[in-house]
């Protein structure tokens, strides 16, 4: 299989360019804009390899985006490429209408032309994957589980950009034919995620002594998901899943973001104690954000019942699997804080 992915400079993109390599993809290639988010050290472990091309480009250029299709022949397309950030979506939305919403509909244009164009065997076997976020369905009180049938109600411009791209995603399969899967996935945690989300964040800051931001009283409830579950969900899905179906992705593991922290200077306590107290001392709340949904959490059956996936990791041990990672790898987030990320090479191209 021939598997074009974008956003593979990103958190969870990489993870599933790694995972794919891993598993043995005949040839994959990463499309991204390389904006704040996208990291090429992220895909270090990979870019020596024969079968993995890069190529930066914008998905809301359409010729390139066509050129890239042309050129690359996919058999799947792993569209992750997003701006992903809430506290960015309510200071600048933009942006993530720009690339969610403009740059979904370009990704879909030029995957129509393309598949219309290919064989029979060959246009029945292909696959346009939407990653998506449990966020579009808004917010639930203290009980219940989103599942595939739960309405949208997105709450931030971040949400909402999602859920119209889902919605745009849905339009091309009902109107136009095209063969597309989506999945909406739970928080995901682990290695190479951009220092300003809650984990990452929260371990740097440790690391570095300064203080550990909880909005509010630290009580919004998220369902946690190691990166690489996350990641072999989307590789099943891709390889079995139904098209026109959607699967909820979670791992079924609830926690408040207090508790969340409070772990993590657990962790930091046994890995690198601080002479000064624990590193619980550096918990600071702050003013809560603006519209923050109180609790997510995923009702997971469908994928589970129907493609046999199951989440492998514990969030104890993934967690701490976390924060030993940046802990072992600081020239990755030292690198983001200086800015010398963005002049980082990998030396592949795309294979004409
Ligand atoms: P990320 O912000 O880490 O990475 C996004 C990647 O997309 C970056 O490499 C960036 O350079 C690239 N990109 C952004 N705009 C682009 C554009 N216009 N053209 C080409 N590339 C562009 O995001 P992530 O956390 O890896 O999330 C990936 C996807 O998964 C997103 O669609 C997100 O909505 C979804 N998702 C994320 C989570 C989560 O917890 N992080 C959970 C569920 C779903």
């Amino acid at each position: 299989m021939k598997i074009l992915i974008t956003g593979g400079a990103g958190f969870i993109g990489s993870a599933v360019a790694r995972a794919l390599i891993s598993e043995g993809a005949d040839h994959l290639l990463v499309l991204d804009k390389l904006t704040y988010a996208g990291n090429l050290a992220s895909l270090r472990a990979v870019a020596g390899d024969p079968r993995f091309s890069f190529e930066q480009a914008d998905i809301c250029d359409r010729p390139a985006v066509a050129r890239a299709f042309a050129a690359f022949e996919p058999d799947v397309v792993m569209h992750l490429a997003a701006e992903s950030h809430v506290d960015r979506s309510i200071d600048g939305p933009a942006a993530f209408i720009e690339t969610n919403l403009v740059g979904t509909f370009a990704m879909l244009e030029a995957a129509l032309d393309y598949w219309r164009g290919l064989d029979e065997d060959r246009a029945r076997a292909f696959r346009f994957l939407h990653i998506s976020t449990d966020e579009v369905f808004g917010a639930l009180g203290e009980t219940g589980l989103f599942t595939e049938e739960t309405s949208y109600a997105p709450n931030s411009p971040y949400s909402a950009s999602k859920a119209g791209s889902d919605h745009l995603v849905r339009a091309w399969r009902h109107t136009y034919g095209l063969p597309t899967i989506v999945t909406n996935c739970s928080n995901n945690y682990g290695p190479c995620q951009f220092p300003e989300k809650l984990i990452p964040l929260t371990i740097i800051n440790a690391v570095e002594e300064k203080p550990l931001p909880v909005y509010g009283r630290g009580e919004n409830i998220r369902d946690w998901l190691y990166v690489e579950d996350h990641a072999a969900a989307l590789t099943l899905v891709a390889r079995r899943g139904a098209v026109g179906e959607t699967y909820n992705v979670g791992g079924r593991n609830e926690w408040r973001n207090i508790d969340v922290v409070e772990a993590i200077c657990d962790l930091m306590d046994e890995f690198r104690p601080r002479r000064a107290g624990g590193h619980r001392d550096l918990i600071a709340f702050v003013e809560d954000r603006p519209g923050h949904d109180l609790r997510y959490a995923i009702d997971a059956s469908k994928i589970e019942r129907e493609l046999g996936w199951r989440p492998l990791e514990r969030f104890e041990s993934g967690l701490a699997k976390t924060v030993r990672w940046y802990l072992d790898n600081p020239d990755w987030w030292r690198a983001i804080r200086s800015g010398a990320y963005r002049g980082e090479r990998l030396g592949v191209v795309a294979a004409r």
